[in-house]
């Protein structure tokens, strides 16, 4: 198919619009596709096949048969492919970036930043791929030896959101296939584009046909389709990130075949500033981290608590700076924050600012909808004064809406951080050391920032508790382990 493409591409053998089964590039058996929407313009500019729960099988039979050849591939050749992936992906950054804006209307800047950061990924699994080793022991039992040895675990499915597509595609992708297993990805139908486009350049790398599959699918069939993965019998593993509502109800599908379940949920995470604070610190890591893609990142900043002595003065900074945001096309350079991805983030943001207003909240920035574009546009708001009784603090807003809270002690800010159902991020500035280290024991979440808004690494481990999930993707052995078995082996020695 020849695409008449909103920008240019470099290379386009990067753009690929069928799904990606056995190393074919195929429609769905239906013939049926859906379309791609650019949620700058709010206007359709590529489509991909709509599979169906139908589509599974093969993917996931052919995927299996091509598991049988990979887990014997020895980890260096494994390392190397994925090397070269990174040396890939690096030379055709723009491509990829154009392509991911024009999916998720982050701006070009922020396509690029993601995948950068994505590297950190392939680079790092290259290096875990060979250092997956068994153990051995002498057991209390007389003339034994006890061994472990690892294997990869099989064909995982990886069912991902449509705010990240490159990092999440490489943060569980690399890892699987460091471990030796293949995997069959169902993309966010937002963002099934950027990831036929990084599935590309991993055939190009050399993964043999099968290792890596892709089944793009629409909204509609988005639920029969994941649940016909999740079930299927040779489907070992699965690894979903995205909302903790259907997180649960993976989870529940998994359940049946007792499948391994990585869970990385939604975030509402807390950032508390105190008295002693750098206040251009905490400013600065805010503005990145809550405007970064219009708010829509699980780790975003959705609950700001400022100590009383300082609310005021951060306030005022915060509202300036943020007054300066330039909303637009991300394709555009001048823009600094883009769209919402889709219309629904639209609607929750509104019925957010609508109720923090009905309780009181004071609106002291944006706080609607873009008017007069097509594009899904929301401005960047700041609500002041907001309270515990407020749909923002119970929900997570994906939005570029910031609520701040007012504290006086640290026990009251603590309990109003941990006051969620959700675990996965906290943030904290403070130049207090003790603090710190209270801080760091007692907020309840996977991951902590310390005077930084950067609390994620393909060095360290990432993940949530309580509602926010389980497993861990990044970071050393935890994250290549979620794709691995561990065998054991009594030998005697009489
Ligand atoms: P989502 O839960 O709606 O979708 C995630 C994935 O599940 C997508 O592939 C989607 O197509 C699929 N899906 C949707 N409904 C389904 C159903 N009924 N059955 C099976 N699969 C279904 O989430 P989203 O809107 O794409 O992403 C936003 C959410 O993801 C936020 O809550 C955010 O915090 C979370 N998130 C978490 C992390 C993390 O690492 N913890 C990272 C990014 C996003």
């Amino acid at each position: 198919m020849s695409p008449n493409l909103p920008f240019q591409l470099k290379n386009p053998s990067l753009f690929k619009d069928q799904s990606l089964v056995n190393g074919n590039w195929v429609e769905a058996a239906s013939g049926k596709r859906f379309d791609v929407v650019d949620p700058g313009s709010g206007k359709v500019w590529a489509s991909a096949p709509d599979n169906d729960a139908n589509d599974v099988d093969a993917a996931v039979k052919t995927a299996h048969v091509a598991f049988e050849s990979f887990k014997k591939v020895n980890p260096r050749q494994r390392a190397q492919w994925l090397l070269k992936w990174d040396t890939l992906i690096r030379e055709n950054r723009d491509d990829l970036a154009n392509i991911v804006t024009y999916e998720t209307g982050k701006p070009l800047s922020e396509s690029q930043g993601e995948i950068d950061y994505s590297l950190g990924f392939t680079w790092w699994f290259a290096g875990e791929a060979e250092r997956v080793t068994g153990t051995v022991n002498t057991p209390a039992a007389p003339g034994r030896r006890v061994f472990t040895v690892k294997q990869p675990i099989g064909v995982a499915a990886a069912l991902v959101p449509w705010n990240f597509p490159i990092a999440m595609i490489l943060r569980k992708a690399s890892a699987a296939l460091a471990a030796g297993c293949c995997m069959v990805i169902k993309p966010s139908p937002e963002t099934p584009l950027s990831v036929l486009a990084l599935s590309e350049l991993a055939a190009q790398a050399g993964f043999p046909k099968g290792v890596l599959s892709v089944l793009t699918t629409s909204l509609e069939n988005t639920p029969a389709l994941s649940e016909a993965l999740c079930r299927h019998p040779l489907i070992k593993k699965v690894t979903f990130t995205g909302s903790t509502r259907v997180g649960k109800l993976v989870a529940k599908l998994c359940a049946d075949g007792l499948k391994k379940v990585t869970l990385e949920l939604g975030g509402n995470c807390p950032f508390l500033i105190f008295d002693d604070a750098d206040l251009n610190q905490a400013l600065t890591a805010l503005m990145g981290l809550k405007w970064r893609h219009a708010g829509q990142a699980c780790i975003t900043a959705n609950r700001v608590y400022v100590q009383s002595g300082v609310y005021d003065k951060f306030a005022a900074m915060l509202k300036e700076a943020s007054a300066k945001l330039v909303v637009g096309h991300g394709a555009d350079k001048k823009t600094t924050m883009g769209p919402v991805t889709t219309p629904r983030s639209l609607d929750k943001a509104l019925s957010q600012v609508e109720d923090a207003k009905k309780h009181g909240g004071q609106v002291v920035l944006g706080g609607g909808k873009v008017m007069g574009t097509s594009g899904y546009f929301f401005e960047p708001t700041i609500i002041l004064g907001a309270t515990k009784e407020m749909l923002i603090t119970e929900e997570e807003t994906f939005a570029p809406v910031l609520a701040l809270y007012s504290f006086d002690t640290e026990g009251e800010a603590v309990a109003a951080a941990n006051n969620t159902s959700m675990g996965l991020a906290s943030y904290f500035f403070t130049k207090n050391i003790d603090r710190t280290w209270r801080l760091l024991e007692n907020l309840e979440a996977g991951m902590i920032g310390m005077n930084t808004g950067n609390a994620s690494a393909a060095e360290s481990p990432f993940g949530g508790i309580k509602e926010s999930g389980y497993g861990k993707e990044s970071g050393k052995d935890v994250a290549i382990a979620e794709y691995l078995i561990t065998k054991t082996g009594t030998l005697s020695l009489e």
